[in-house]
């Protein structure tokens, strides 16, 4: 019985209205996506707390009480409802952001409740936010023991798709299916990695038969979750390697040589010049090179790409740099020419604001090889740009440029250029592995010397004056001082108020140091301007907003105030943290908040006063955040819809399942022996599914 090909529209209970809400909403058809939309959580059901038990450290809990009254409070998007929920032990406050309408005749006050959630400290008090409710006779009969629990949207609940139906509608496809449910790994990989079979997993996930049987059956799924990922990127990454050949850089030349003894302002860093070793021996192999520079901010990474770049010069290859915006371009493309000036090079600016006259010099020249270096934007991926011969291209800010955007520089040659990716935000060795699966890594560990670590304070905006003695001192030692604002979309206007009031209020607050402004709804040409008079010196305090997370290098600027901290992600308060702490002094990066703040912004506050390293924040924020909401991974075109594995938690069985996929392939590099039909399938199938085009081989 080919499940997917069910209809979960005739299972008894559901019928067409609520087929629709299950596909729009959870995009559920088939009875497989049904089996395979996994419980968020499992709760022993047999255990009730008293209220007077709870604590803020607790996962989700049962309670069992009543609503003594509701309130509405708070104005436009901080309206909320709470309703105090109590037993004979004591009271807690309930609350809603949403549905608000609904909550309150949806629930009865007096009845007797079995409720469902998850305590959290908010402020300095405990509440339960989007409880779940029901009467004690709604409940299963007989009911103990461990039960998964379903995410359900509003739109489902509206439609009386709760947690409790979910789990109905998944009894009955069990119910109807005749047989075992088809197995989709092979038997040798079965035994040798010990998995339970698929049938009794998928049984075990919906309703385990013990805690047991639970973990084993989450260790099955998540572990073919993840193998099926690695397998299909290690796949693409072989059928590269067959296809393609790579460019061989057999020596280090004239130009390398002529920059290290000569130009070279500073001694290189041990992870600097390891990190160059490594990438000399990768791109003499005669394959392709893909390799991740993950350093953190401040680590030298641009001069480790430039002696790269050197070396395919030196091989006589033209190499391009690729940032993310115009003025990281910008910045690059001075940096290079000035650190190689004399050297007889011809290194040119190419982006999107390249004037067409400009561009119709530009682009012959590429083609016909005059151009040694070419530095730009996402314009150099553009097909009018054609290179007689590109031997590397380094793309700077990983994250922006997705698979998809590497794979159209692999067909930019007959044969595809080495590329060297950088990363300002490192990356989780678990993330690394899945994202950029196909890619070899290398690590800058070690800042250049000299730099002291940035003194990191958390204060409350309200006490903010006391922190202004520590700026003035600060400006008149002749230092420069950021203060960057927050600015999301949803609130662009108010945002864009706070800013203009912090820039008028900077003035008044340090006379006689001249302030200037910058946000991203200004004018690019306006916005360099007033970027170039901070760089320059002549302004003292940049009061802005996050477009200076990528981009401007000032070493003389000590002091970062960051206004709404904890409106900022981890790795951005990181980024920002970045642009200080640059040149020899002791650099400070101030976090205002407000004072309630929620448990996890308190945690990703302390993180930030505790720790300077970019790879611990980073691992940080993946277990606060969960990978979807990583800066850009969005863009990556990964499929971050893991269903069950977790890259923050379960990177053990990701190395394994590598490992596995790696086997796999070592001896069957096309899948074509018959014991591995199966996977081949499968991967079809994946493919398929997914809609982002990631599973493909291109
Ligand atoms: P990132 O890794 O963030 O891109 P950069 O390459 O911009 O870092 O380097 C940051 C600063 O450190 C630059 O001003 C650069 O000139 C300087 N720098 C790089 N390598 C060294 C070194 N080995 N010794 C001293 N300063 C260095
Ligand atoms: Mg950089």
């Amino acid at each position: 019985m080919d499940l997917s090909t069910q209809n979960i529209k005739y299972i008894p209970g559901v019928g067409p209205r609520k087929s629709e809400v299950l596909k729009s909403e959870i995009n559920v058809v088939s009875w497989e996506d049904m089996l395979y939309y996994f419980p968020y959580k499992h709760i022993d059901r047999s255990r009730i707390f008293k209220i007077r038990e709870i604590n803020g450290n607790m996962p989700y809990i049962q309670l069992k009480g009543k609503i003594h009254h509701f309130e509405t409070i708070g104005e436009g998007r901080a309206r909320r409802i709470t309703a105090l929920f109590y037993d004979d032990t004591g009271n807690i406050e309930l609350v809603w952001f949403k549905a608000l309408k609904m909550i309150p005749n949806l629930y009865k006050i007096g009845t007797e409740y079995i409720l469902f959630g998850k305590p959290t400290i908010f402020g300095s008090k405990l509440n339960i936010a989007h409880p779940e409710l029901e009467t004690e006779d709604n409940f299963f009969q007989g009911e103990v023991g461990v039960q998964g629990q379903y995410s359900t949207t509003e739109k489902m609940k509206n439609t009386f798709l709760n947690s409790r139906s979910v789990q109905k509608i998944i009894t009955s496809i069990f119910d109807n299916i005749k047989g075992k449910i088809p197995e989709t790994l092979n038997v040798g990989i079965l035994q040798k990695v010990n998995l339970i079979d698929l049938d009794t997993a998928l049984h075990n996930i919906h309703f385990p038969k013990s805690p047991d049987l639970l973990r084993k059956a989450e260790f099955r799924l998540k572990f073919e979750e993840l193998f099926y990922v690695q397998l299909n990127i290690l796949r693409i990454t072989k059928a590269r390697e067959q296809h393609f050949g790579g460019f061989i850089f057999s020596k280090v030349g004239e130009y390398f040589n002529r920059f290290y003894d000569q130009k070279l302002p500073f001694e290189l860093t041990n992870a600097q010049k390891r990190v160059i070793r490594e990438i000399r021996l990768d791109t003499n192999t005669g394959r392709q090179m893909n390799r991740l520079l993950q350093g953190d901010v401040g680590s030298g990474k641009t001069l480790v790409a430039l002696m790269s770049m050197l070396i395919a010069v030196d091989n006589g290859f033209q190499t391009a740099i690729m940032a993310p915006t115009e003025i990281l371009a910008t910045q690059h493309f001075e940096t290079i020419r000035e650190l190689l000036d004399g050297l007889g090079l011809e290194v040119h600016l190419l982006t999107g604001s390249t004037k067409k006259k400009e561009r119709g010099k530009l682009l012959p020249a590429i083609q016909n090889g005059d151009i040694h270096i070419l530095v730009g934007t996402h314009a150099l991926i553009e097909d009018t740009v054609v290179f007689k011969n590109l031997g590397l291209v380094v793309i700077d800010e990983q994250h922006r440029f997705g698979v998809a955007q590497r794979a159209r520089l692999w067909r930019k040659n007959e044969m595809p250029p080495h590329i060297l990716v950088m990363t300002a935000t490192p990356i989780p060795r678990t993330l690394a592995m899945t994202l950029y699966g196909d890619l070899e890594v290398s690590v800058i560990d070690e800042l250049p010397p000299g730099r002291k670590p940035v003194k990191t304070i958390h204060r409350y905006s309200a006490n903010r004056t006391n922190l202004y003695d520590l700026v003035r001192q600060q400006l008149q030692e002749g230092r420069q001082v950021y203060i960057v604002y927050p600015l999301i979309k949803e609130s662009e206007k108010s945002d864009l108020k706070n800013l203009t009031a912090g820039f008028e209020h900077t003035k008044e607050i340090f006379p006689g140091y001249e302030v200037c402004m910058v946000h991203g709804k200004m004018k690019p040409a306006e916005k360099d301007a007033e970027m170039q008079r901070f760089v320059s010196g002549e302004v003292r305090i940049m009061v802005a907003t996050t477009v200076i997370e990528v981009g401007v290098n000032v070493p003389n600027a000590s002091v970062m105030i960051i206004e709404d901290a904890e409106r900022f992600g981890l790795s951005q308060l990181h980024q920002l943290r970045g642009r200080v702490g640059r040149g020899a002094d002791q650099s400070y990066c101030i976090l205002l908040t407000r004072y309630e703040l929620a448990e996890n912004t308190r945690k990703r506050l302390s993180i930030m006063t505790e720790t300077n390293d970019g790879f611990a924040i980073a691992e940080e924020d993946l277990k606060l955040r969960g990978p979807g909401d990583i800066d850009g991974t969005q863009q990556s075109g990964i499929p971050f819809d893991l269903k069950i594995a977790n890259l923050a938690k379960d990177g053990q069985i990701l190395s394994l399942a590598r490992d596995v996929a790696r086997e796999v392939l070592e001896e069957d590099p096309l899948l074509q022996m018959s014991k591995n039909t199966i996977l081949n399938v499968q991967l079809v199938k994946l493919n398929g599914k997914n809609q982002t085009g990631w599973f493909m081989i291109s």
